[in-house]
């Protein structure tokens, strides 16, 4: 019988360490129920993550997808020691300069700039997802693991998270969100920049700031940089939350329910196969209005007329590859 538990060598850190016990914990009272696919649980039935129509869990209950997947096998063997210090590198560098530009922004921070300080983090939250969704559109839909370069170091855990989903969950902040550490570092810079000459460091021995004082726009503009950047770095960790079916805090569970970060049921539509829908890993609010108006579709039918080229081929290759037991 399928066990949803899964024994892994990969680094783990506590919150997965303790989902995964409580996982183990309940295994004794968690079976597949083969034919129906759904997943019978404590209390009461679930369906099996990534299938809700059904196309993955065949008849004796073993899941096609997961650890025990070839081609996960093989595309978790491709994460290299180099790619593993560019992303260590890019988490730090984000953190120090990510808690400068912090402190920054709460120094300078008046009740005067709250209206502003709401538009931005309403526009913060529709351009991060927005970026998410096209981001994860692109590498989910064009190019493949053997192009050069972008092939291993961006491509692959995409083609890696269709095929072994809760494969996230086992991986550590720098694996999952060392790349988008990265991105962020240039917004963090640009911010500081910007607020240092507001802010009075007169305890450093400077001169208090000699520019007039900053304009509501200016600190709501910096502002909404702050919270881009921000979403930006926990984009995958949200990503990482809603595939986390076990011992997830309830803050985050509450984020979940509100809407401020994307829901389980939300994001497991983009989970069915052929995965084509549903993009937008951060907010997920543009989930539902981009996929009303075919902004997917209608993006991949100018790209194929254009080159030729069909969408997913790579994703697809990935997917037939046998599983080994
Ligand atoms: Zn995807
Ligand atoms: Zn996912």
């Amino acid at each position: 019988m399928h066990s949803f538990s899964t024994t892994t060598t990969d680094t783990t850190k506590t919150q997965n360490e303790t989902s995964e016990k409580i996982s183990a914990e309940q295994n004794d009272q968690t079976h597949i129920d083969s034919g129906s696919n759904l997943i019978k649980k404590p209390g009461g039935y679930m369906e099996a993550e990534g299938d809700i129509n059904g196309n993955t869990l065949p008849a004796d209950g073993v899941p096609r997808w997961g650890p025990q997947h070839a081609g996960a096998q093989q595309l978790a063997g491709m994460y290299s020691d180099t790619k593993r210090l560019q992303e260590t590198i890019a988490t730090y560098t984000a953190a120090i300069i990510g808690a400068i530009t912090a402190a920054l922004i709460l120094s300078n921070v008046r009740y005067q700039f709250l209206p502003y300080m709401l538009i931005g983090f309403v526009l913060a939250g529709l351009v991060a997802d927005f970026f998410s969704g096209l981001v994860h559109w692109a590498a989910d839909s064009w190019g493949s693991v053997d192009l050069p370069i972008i092939g291993k170091g961006l491509l692959r855990p995409f083609r890696e998270h269709h095929i072994d989903p809760t494969s996230i969950t086992r991986h550590d902040f720098i694996e999952t969100s060392g790349d988008l550490c990265a991105v962020a570092v240039p917004l963090f810079t640009i911010i500081s920049y910007c607020q240092i000459q507001y802010t009075d460091l007169s305890i450093f021995g400077l001169a208090p700031p000699s520019v007039e004082e900053q304009t509501h726009r200016e600190y709501g503009t910096s502002f909404f940089l702050f919270v881009l950047a921000i979403l930006v770095v926990c984009t995958n960790e949200i990503h990482k939350w809603s595939h986390t079916y076990f011992g997830l805090p309830k803050w985050i569970e509450f984020l979940q329910w509100a809407h401020l970060v994307v829901p389980k049921k939300q994001h497991r539509l983009h989970h069915i196969s052929p995965h084509d829908t549903h993009f937008c890993i951060t907010t997920g609010w543009l989930n539902y209005p981009l996929h009303w108006i075919g902004f997917w579709p209608k993006l991949e039918y100018v790209i194929t007329a254009i080159t030729g080229v069909e969408p997913r081929t790579d994703d697809l290759k990935w997917a037939s590859k046998v599983t080994i037991r």
